[in-house]
């Protein structure tokens, strides 16, 4: 395997707030990697500095060993990194469909036709278990569909590589099961992941490797089984269990207020 993604001391701080400490990691080519860490350590700032939404400081992103550092979001996209957020970005008054298709305004002209034509945006729907909800409105869904339509909507850009934030937070267990599902029947098509995830259980589960990350940096790595009993990754998370949900996550009404 080699490495598809690789991020080498990334820095980010937002006023005195170190966010990203000298951050690196890397992801190989057709793996599911996983990120975790506790609140704050980093994990979204990291997304963001790789899909170029915030700029580093210091440090360097490479695809296939080429700098995209600080590009534009519409650009690093286009090289095939696609990502979705922590609290879903979909229009709710658009429809299912219009929703995937209000993607293509960022895609080469080129390859708009090939990749957002009706047919493929319906199959990608259907990918997602919605396909019979392609014309009702997005406001309608419950969050954790809201978050396979953006699921949908990053695959429609065809990307290489894959950043989910949070993919089951605030959702329930059947859809959890169902996005488990889809990411890796994704992976055997050849897809990479990096998820980042709250869900022990599930991130553990998907993964083939886990990257744990501190107070901005990484401090610990490993396949999941030797993760969950690095005693560094313990003491992160403060004595607790690696096993207890975060809070946060556990209303999914409250993250549909927040969501919106
Ligand atoms: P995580 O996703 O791991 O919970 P984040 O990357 O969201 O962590 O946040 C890391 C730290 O950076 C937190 O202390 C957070 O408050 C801070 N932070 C993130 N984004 C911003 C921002 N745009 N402005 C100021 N502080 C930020
Ligand atoms: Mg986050």
């Amino acid at each position: 395997m080699s490495a598809l993604l690789e991020v080498r001391g990334a820095t980010k701080s937002f006023g005195g707030l170190q966010a990203l400490d000298d951050c690196s990691f890397v992801v190989e080519e057709g793996s599911i990697a996983g990120l975790i860490g506790p609140n704050g350590s980093g994990k979204t700032t990291m997304f963001n500095v790789i899909t170029g939404y915030e700029r580093a400081d210091a440090g360097s992103v490479l695809l296939q060993g080429n700098a995209i550092t600080n590009q534009a979001p519409g650009r690093i996209c286009s090289l095939g990194i696609g990502r979705t957020f922590q609290l879903t970005r979909v229009f709710s008054r658009l429809t299912l469909m219009e929703n995937l298709q209000v993607g293509r305004a960022g895609v080469p002209r080129a390859r708009r036709q090939e990749l957002y034509s009706e047919a493929r945006c319906l199959e990608l729907l259907d990918f997602v278990g919605l396909a019979a909800m392609a014309r009702v409105s997005a406001g309608t869904l419950s969050y954790g569909q809201r978050k396979l339509v953006e699921l949908a909507m990053v695959l429609a850009q065809d990307p290489r590589v894959v950043l989910l934030d949070e993919p089951a937070g605030g959702i329930n267990p059947l859809l959890i099961t169902q996005i488990g599902e889809r990411i890796r029947e994704l992976n055997r098509r050849g897809v990479t992941f990096l998820v980042v995830e709250h869900n022990m259980e599930f991130v553990m589960g998907l993964c083939d490797v886990v990257w744990v990350m501190e107070r901005g940096t990484v401090i610990a790595h490993g396949e999941p089984e030797q993760v969950r009993s690095d005693p560094r990754v313990l003491d992160a998370y403060l004595g607790g269990s690696l096993d207890e949900d975060e809070d946060e996550n556990e209303n999914e009404d409250e993250q549909e207020e927040a969501a919106r």
